[in-house]
């Protein structure tokens, strides 16, 4: 199928082919119709399958010219990064169109953007607590709003945004398009498509557990924190493999830590984003890591989300996310449009147990890789490691006793013998909203 079969408007078609796309993804042919149907709608496709034009294609071609302030489209996106990624696609698709996009997110001043709203716009792109805020002071109105897209929905939750997602759905017209989108669909997210959608069609292009077939993923056993950086910097020395390399870690102290640690080793060819720098530097260290200046990145969940950046050759897992959906996010910033890529996770003693968690939802092996010949394998624990070891992000409560690498290796060898997820072994997974909730504060704050 082609783009042209879509009866798009010339300008689109123009815009599609500036771009060089001419064939639709399978979500976007499948979503297509039902969005111009006016149905509402969720929509589950893989990581980098482009879902943003599956629901801004249909979007654009229904929205006609209209001299009007108050937005008719509204899209609440989880982060910062990802309303300026949007709002980038959506220029590339108006290029020939007379309409006007508005971003707005938090960590910048309100008044100017405000001054921004006041000027009026077509489409909004907007972080949830930002919205809400904008429309407290009463300059942002909700009522000529025809049509919500809420991209990346778990994500909102997990960033603790539910008050005010059900804050605005509770201010917008009651007659609107509803449409949704993500990778992955939780018991949660499915309750709240219960209570605010109306007979949603839902679009599913694969198991929404299925990564993706290109992506390769490996996991390296590894006993503590330095180990961990050795084999980081073994791996970052190859050049000319690891060209463009994403390294995610549980939480900002350690995104921190880590970047000290590095930087030195690889001077001006790392950035790093978390939730604690500044809206700047985060917009900097993206736009230097996308335009090829720094050749790694080094961040939390925050970037975990949504963000589409050409050719990432490796996402790097220095620990092991607890929850499997993060670990799908994750590893789906590679392998994007078809393209290949690898995912490495260094996996210590204590994560084990979330990575077979993983191996269990995805129902699928990551494959172990031996070390390095040559690396060195250090004995000296964090201050955190020692003396016992501890949980995922090195910085919490102590889970488990054991000493140091003699236990390790013990475990180790009993955990090849573990199916990590075959026909045999599989068990529902109950998604246990109590709990999960407890997880996602936790891991809300590391981010
Ligand atoms: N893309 C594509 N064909 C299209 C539209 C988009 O190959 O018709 C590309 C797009 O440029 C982007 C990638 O697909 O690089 C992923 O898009 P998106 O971020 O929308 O994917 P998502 O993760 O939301 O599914
Ligand atoms: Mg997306």
């Amino acid at each position: 199928m082609t783009f042209q079969e879509f009866k798009l408007t010339t300008p689109l078609l123009n815009a599609l082919n500036d771009l060089g796309f001419k064939n639709p993804t399978s979500i976007q042919e499948k979503a297509y119709p039902v969005i111009l149907s006016g149905r509402d709608a969720v929509g589950i496709a893989q990581t980098g399958t482009g879902k943003t034009f599956a629901y801004l294609l249909p979007i654009l071609r229904q929205l006609k010219y209209a001299d009007q302030k108050h937005p008719r489209i509204l899209i609440v996106v989880p982060t910062r990064e990802l309303v300026l990624q949007v709002v980038g696609e959506v220029e590339k698709l108006t290029k020939y169109m007379n309409l006007r996009v508005v971003g707005v997110y938090g960590g910048t001043n309100i008044n100017t953007q405000r001054q921004v709203v006041f000027n009026g716009m077509d489409i909004l792109v907007a972080t949830p607590g930002r919205l809400v805020d904008l429309v407290m002071t009463g300059v942002l109105r909700m009522k000529s709003i025809q049509k919500l897209v809420i991209d990346e929905v778990d994500e909102m939750l997990n960033l603790g945004f539910r008050p005010q997602l059900m804050s605005f759905m509770e201010s917008l017209p009651q007659k609107r398009q509803n449409l949704m989108f993500s990778a992955t669909l939780t018991e949660e997210v499915a309750m709240l498509i219960e209570s605010y959608f109306y007979e949603p069609i839902t679009i599913e292009i694969e198991n929404q557990r299925t990564p993706l077939e290109q992506i390769v993923q490996y996991y390296y056993a590894i006993p503590n924190f330095f180990t961990k950086i050795n084999l980081l910097e073994n791996l970052l020395a190859n050049t000319s493999e690891f060209e463009r390399v994403l390294i995610f870690v549980a939480s900002k102290q350690l995104a921190d830590r880590v970047f000290d640690l590095m930087d030195p080793k690889f001077p001006d060819q790392i950035g790093v984003l978390h939730s604690n720098k500044s809206q700047n530097l985060r917009i900097n260290s993206l736009e230097r890591f996308k335009n090829g200046i720094s050749r790694i990145l080094i961040a939390t969940d925050v970037a975990s989300r949504g963000l589409d950046i050409a050719d990432i050759s490796h996402v790097i897992n220095f620990d092991v996310p607890d929850i499997p959906e993060d670990y799908i996010h994750r590893i789906g910033r590679t392998g994007r449009s078809e393209k290949a890529g690898i995912a490495l996770t260094f996996v210590n003693e204590p994560e084990m147990k979330f990575l077979l968690g993983i191996g269990k939802f995805m129902n699928r092996n990551v494959i172990e890789k031996p070390l390095p010949d040559g690396l060195i394998i250090s004995d000296t624990f964090t201050d955190e490691e020692r003396p016992v070891l501890f949980d995922k992000d090195y910085l919490g409560k102590p889970s488990s006793i054991a000493d140091s690498q003699g236990a390790y290796h013990e475990k180790k060898e009993k955990n090849k013998k573990v199916n990590l997820g075959g026909p045999g072994e599989r068990k529902p997974r109950k998604d246990k909203p109590e709990n999960r909730g407890v997880l996602r504060k936790r891991a809300a704050k590391k981010r």
